[in-house]
């Protein structure tokens, strides 16, 4: 039975008073949610919040992460200094890091190791954009992307990380994937890993990002592949994003 998960990506938002006011929110309500609850501050932020939520059975995710261990690599974060701070979890490969910061499968595959080599866990994100959706290369994008991280650590590797199945057109636009047309994603993702190793993708959580909030959250993840949520408007209320952690039952 796979744990619901809801993971929230605060992205390159709040201020030190903010973020002190939304985590408490957050912490007010989760006590005795099922579903584990992440939440991906910007770097400046973790120290803080990881004070916050210690003791609370909320988890910490990083937004980003450096290939490399440590050294001369100005305005880069290294995964043992996140780990110093309690991060278990790395977003790696978000649409975002991808379109605009020039960061490619091969890039993906490197950080993704790297989290892995410090005992990380990637949410590992992939989907296709509206102009790839409409020419029907969906399935064929979505392959390319996994199996960048297939022939760099195996399929194995998989049981240490989520991924997250986020359609860029639907990422900060208000339009939210059917849940219909989401399934069909996360099957087709789940049936390639169940090629490669059935118990892998049995236990693999395939998270939904894309516009998802109070309203549409317990549809999508009532569907059989879809296993939670990354969470970026909608996490900045304490409020939704608790509502969100709920319904997965
Ligand atoms: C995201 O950026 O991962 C995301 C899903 O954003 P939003 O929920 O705002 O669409």
């Amino acid at each position: 039975m796979r744990q619901v998960m809801v993971a929230g990506n605060w992205k390159m938002n709040g201020s030190r008073e903010s973020v002190k006011q939304l985590i408490e929110g957050i912490k007010a309500g989760a006590a005795g949610v099922k579903a584990e609850v992440v939440v991906c501050p910007t770097y400046v932020f973790i120290p803080g919040v990881a004070d916050a939520i210690a003791g609370s059975g909320i988890k910490l995710g990083a937004q980003n992460m450096s290939d490399q261990d440590s050294g001369a690599f100005t305005g880069e974060v290294a995964g043992p200094m996140l780990k110093d701070f309690g991060v278990e979890y790395v977003i790696i490969g978000h649409s975002e890091r991808r379109s605009l910061y020039g960061e490619t499968d091969a890039v993906t595959a490197i950080k993704y190791s790297a989290v892995l080599k410090h005992g990380l866990k990637p949410i590992f994100c992939i989907g296709e954009t509206l102009k790839e959706r409409e020419s029907g290369v969906t399935e064929k994008v979505i392959a390319r992307q996994l199996d960048a991280l297939l022939y760099a650590e195996g399929v194995g590797s998989l049981a240490h990380a989520v991924l997250a199945y986020e359609p860029v057109w639907a990422i900060g636009t208000g339009k939210t994937a059917s849940p219909e047309q989401a399934q069909e994603v996360h099957a087709f993702i789940r049936n390639k890993i169940a090629k490669l190793d059935e118990d892998i993708a049995a236990g693999l959580r395939i998270l939904y990002g894309g516009s998802m909030n109070p309203a549409n959250a317990a549809e999508l993840i009532g569907q059989a592949d879809i296993d939670g949520g990354l969470i970026g408007g909608a996490s900045l209320k304490a409020e939704d994003f608790l509502t969100i952690c709920k319904a997965g039952g």
